[in-house]
Order: C-alpha cells, then sequence, then structure tokens
C-alpha cells in the first residue's frame, strides 16, 4: 500500500515542532511494517542537503491567479532515515528561510498543494491513501474531490490528522482565485464563519479524522475555536490516536548529543553526569534539583505563568531552573529579567537548539508543563523515556500518558494552569527528590515505559486497511 504524508514539516529536515517529530518518525515504522509511506512538504531554503541522496523527479509551471511559477519536485532518498521525502519547491513561494511567519502563508501553503497534486496526476502508480496532517495541507481533499483539475484523484481516501486546532490556515475569500477552478456552489464546503478555513473544510471533507491524543479528541468537542459544533457532528469519522516516540532518536543509550550515554542499568551515574557537565556549562551548582521547560513560549504551553511561579520558589525552594524556548517578546523578556535576578539558579535559552533540548531532558529531575492546550505533547514522552520526571497538567495528550505517583504513576499531575498549581507541584517534587531511594527506582521505571510508535503505527494501519478494502 502506497501512502503520502502531506505536512509543513518533517524531521530532520524542517523542525518547528512535535509535527516535525511525528511526520518524521511515523512514515519509518510504517514502512517496516511493509507499506510504501512518504512525506511531502515544500522545499524552503533552509532545508541544506547535498545531492548524495537528492534527485530532481519532476518539473512543471503552477499558475496561481494568472501567474506562472516554476515547480521542481525532488526525491530525498537517505536510507538512514527509513523512507523518502518528496521536497516541492515552488519558486519565490516555498524556498524561504522559515517555514511560517509570512504574510503570504495562505498562498504558499495552496501552492505547495496545488504542486504536488499536479505531480501526483503525472505518476504511473497513484498513492492508495493521502494523509494531510494540520491545515497546511488541508485543502487537498476539497481540491482532490471537488476540482476539475484533480478529479481522477478523488477516488483517493483522505485522511486529515490534527496536531494542533489552535492553528486553522483561515484566510478571506479573494483568494479563493489561487484555487484550482470549482463550481461556485462548492464554496460552503471552505467556508467556515465568513473565511476559507482549511482546517475545517478538511473536517468536513476527509475519509477519517484523527486526533493525536483521544483525550484531545474530547476536548476540541467541546472547544476548538469555534470546530467543536463541527467536530462533534463529524465524530462517527473521527478518532483519537496517541503519538508514539522515535526510539532510535530519542534513546538515552545512543543519543548522539548527551554528555554521556546510558541505560537502564547505568542510569544512576550517566543521569548525575549530564547534570553536572549542564550545570558547569551554564553556571549552575548541580548539588540542587533542576527543573527544565523547553517549548515554543506561547499561551498554549502556560510558559507565560512560570516566570511567577519561579519567583515564588527559585529562592525559598533552593532550587535551580534550565528554560529553553522562544516565541511571545513579553514571555521571553521575563524570563531574561528572571535569569538577572537569579543568575546563579537559572540556565536560560533564548532560541531554538535541538542539541540542548536532549541534554536538558538527560540531565534535569524534572520536566514543567504547564499548558493550557496539548494535544499530545511529545516533551513529556521524551522526558521519562530520559528518566526525567515530568511535572504536568492534566489536560490533552499529558492526561493520556501522565499518571499522577499517587495513583501509582510516574509523574505530578496538576488541575489548573495556574501559579498556584505549578508552585504546589514543585513542593510536591521536592519531596520525592529528597527521598533518593525511592526517586531512584521510580526514575527506572519511567525509562522502561514503552511510548515506542509500533503500536500507533497498527492503530493508523488498521484505518488505512478500512479505507481501501
Ligand atoms: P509543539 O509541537 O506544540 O511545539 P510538542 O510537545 O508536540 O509541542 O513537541 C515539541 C518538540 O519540539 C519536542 O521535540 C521538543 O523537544 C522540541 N522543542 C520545542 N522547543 C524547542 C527549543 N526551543 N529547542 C529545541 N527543541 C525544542
Amino acid at each position: 500500500m502506497k501512502v503520502f504524508h502531506f505536512s509543513a514539516e518533517c524531521y530532520p529536515l524542517a523542525k518547528v515542532g512535535g509535527l516535525a517529530d511525528v511526520v518524521g518518525a511515523l512514515p519509518k515504522y510504517q514502512t517496516r511494517t511493509g507499506l510504501e509511506s512518504s512525506v511531502i512538504i515544500p522545499y524552503y531554503e533552509s532545508i541544506r542537503i547535498t545531492d548524495d541522496f537528492r534527485s530532481q523527479i519532476h518539473e512543471s509551471t503552477l499558475v496561481l491567479d494568472k501567474i506562472s511559477y516554476d515547480v521542481i519536485i525532488y526525491k530525498y532518498a537517505d536510507p538512514d532515515l527509513g523512507f523518502d521525502i518528496f521536497l516541492v519547491n515552488v519558486d519565490s513561494l516555498t524556498n524561504r528561510e522559515n517555514v511560517y511567519g509570512y504574510d503570504d502563508d495562505p498562498k504558499r501553503f495552496i501552492a505547495f498543494q496545488r504542486a504536488a497534486l499536479q505531480w501526483i496526476l503525472t505518476l504511473e502508480t497513484l498513492p492508495d491513501i493521502i494523509h494531510c496532517h494540520d491545515h497546511h495541507s488541508g485543502l487537498i481533499p476539497f481540491m482532490m474531490t471537488k476540482t476539475v483539475q484533480f478529479e481522477a484523484l478523488q477516488s483517493i481516501p483522505t485522511i486529515l490528522s490534527i496536531h494542533n486546532a489552535q492553528y486553522q490556515g483561515s484566510f478571506g475569500h479573494e483568494l479563493a482565485v489561487l484555487l484550482p477552478q470549482f463550481e461556485t456552489k462548492y464554496i460552503n464546503l471552505l467556508d467556515w464563519d465568513g473565511l476559507i478555513n482549511p482546517l475545517a473544510t478538511a473536517i468536513k471533507l476527509a475519509w477519517r479524522v484523527i486526533t493525536v491524543s483521544p483525550t484531545y479528541l474530547k476536548e476540541l468537542q467541546q472547544k476548538a475555536n469555534g470546530l467543536e459544533g463541527l467536530l462533534t457532528h463529524e465524530s462517527d469519522k473521527c478518532v483519537g490516536i496517541l503519538n508514539g516516540i522515535d526510539r532510535e532518536i530519542w534513546n538515552p543509550k545512543t543519543d548522539p548529543f548527551l554528555y554521556e550515554n546510558y541505560s537502564t542499568k547505568t542510569y544512576k551515574k550517566g543521569r548525575k553526569i549530564n547534570k553536572l557537565r549542564l550545570c558547569e556549562d551554564f553556571g549552575l551548582d548541580p548539588g540542587k534539583p533542576l527543573f527544565g521547560f523547553i517549548g515554543r513560549l506561547v499561551w498554549e504551553k502556560g510558559a507565560d505563568l512560570l516566570p511567577a511561579a519561579l519567583e515564588k520558589t527559585i529562592l525559598t525552594k533552593d532550587m535551580n531552573v534550565f528554560l529553553l524556548g522562544s516565541g511571545l517578546e513579553d514571555v521571553e523578556e521575563q524570563f531574561k529579567l528572571l535569569k538577572k535576578k537569579f543568575p546563579d539558579h537559572l540556565g536560560l535559552f533564548i532560541g531554538y537548539k535541538e542539541d540542548l533540548s536532549h541534554k536538558i531532558y538527560a540531565g534535569a529531575d524534572f520536566l514543567l508543563m504547564p499548558s493550557r492546550v496539548e494535544p499530545c505533547g511529545l516533551n513529556q514522552l521524551y522526558a521519562l523515556a530520559y528518566g526525567c520526571m515530568p511535572i504536568v497538567r492534566r489536560i490533552g495528550g499529558l492526561q493520556d500518558t501522565v499518571i499522577d505517583i499517587n495513583d501509582d504513576g510516574l509523574g505530578i499531575c496538576h488541575d489548573e494552569a495556574s501559579v498556584e498549581d505549578i508552585v504546589y507541584s514543585i513542593g510536591r517534587a521536592l519531596e520525592i527528590y529528597n527521598n533518593k531511594r525511592r526517586f531512584s527506582q521510580i526514575q527506572k521505571r519511567m525509562m522502561q515505559v514503552d511510548h515506542s510508535w509500533e503500536n500507533s503505527a497498527k492503530q493508523y494501519a488498521s484505518i488505512y486497511q478500512t479505507l481501501t478494502g
């Protein structure tokens, strides 16, 4: 069975957050079970790859509102990845330094989707499944079923995975001219609340809708930035499947980014060395408990709650913190102020740094995740795999993957995204930290939890099977 995943991100070529990790892992595990699974992403300027594994496979022209753009599609076949990535270059539109954040993003992603479908039309063997991820490829099911240009693709089952429904990619109706020609009666399939909404369109038209955790699906049916009614209406085709983690990348035994590799046999020594070196590099005392935070500094992640919570705890609890992330300017400023105030207690890196994130999972004792919204969350899964205790708000995928130690689980859970709940949870964490023997036993159990992709990949396979008969 041939499966094409459409995505804006794919690790290791283009990563902004968890979407990249998922799209960079699921196809590998699918390929191993006998599917022919590959990924299609835009060719960003920031993707720097050599010709070793790259070959040009298609050249065409895309006409968007009477303007012609050159399209080149490359196949990137690095055997170490375990699946192929197709890179779609639409000149001047996809080849920008960043993945997102441009005023013409709607046009960029329409161009990406149209150019990729144009290429698919030319293939000798069409895919059996087209799997779209988030709103960036949300117009694919519409283009495949409601436009003349792509009607040859209309019987291919389409799936939408929702990794984050906060972002829906809406834009004004004036940009409808960028879409392939369609009968005006279909405009209602594109419209949601007066705008063209790619996520809503995909929810309406995809054959199946998958959220990245079961609890997130229930939450979205209550509250989804205006799409809750639609998701409830379409509930028969919706299902929540938890993400897994790629144990070939996220494994403390082999992770090349760590100061010291370790296993469930050597974790005490290994984690100690990682903490020591991380603290040395950032001027922190390794004798103190270390709390980490890694993530996009946005409202959803609750990062704005941390400065007040840490003000109340850093000195009184005599603890250290490591913050890694970037995003909202005022949160970044607050983090910098915190660093000035507690220079010996705070490690700070504003920006994106893959290797440092791995070092934090391996060196920190606890990972703070006070999220307001968390579709699945991967950080807590990486933390568990590395023996770093997650402190999470009970929400979305965090609720599905972290059970409180008082309920025989391996983490600390709180109900509210609030300063008070974070402070209280930090207090509970320190009680556990001070019981060295118990803490160490729990760390070992955390590392033994199986969150590998095999299980989730099976659930995807069974959906594909149902759709293709
Ligand atoms: P989201 O996709 O909402 O950002 P996830 O928990 O699903 O959150 O995935 C986040 C991924 O991005 C993890 O791999 C995490 O380690 C990584 N990450 C987030 N921020 C940074 C950063 N500043 N530097 C390095 N890695 C980061």
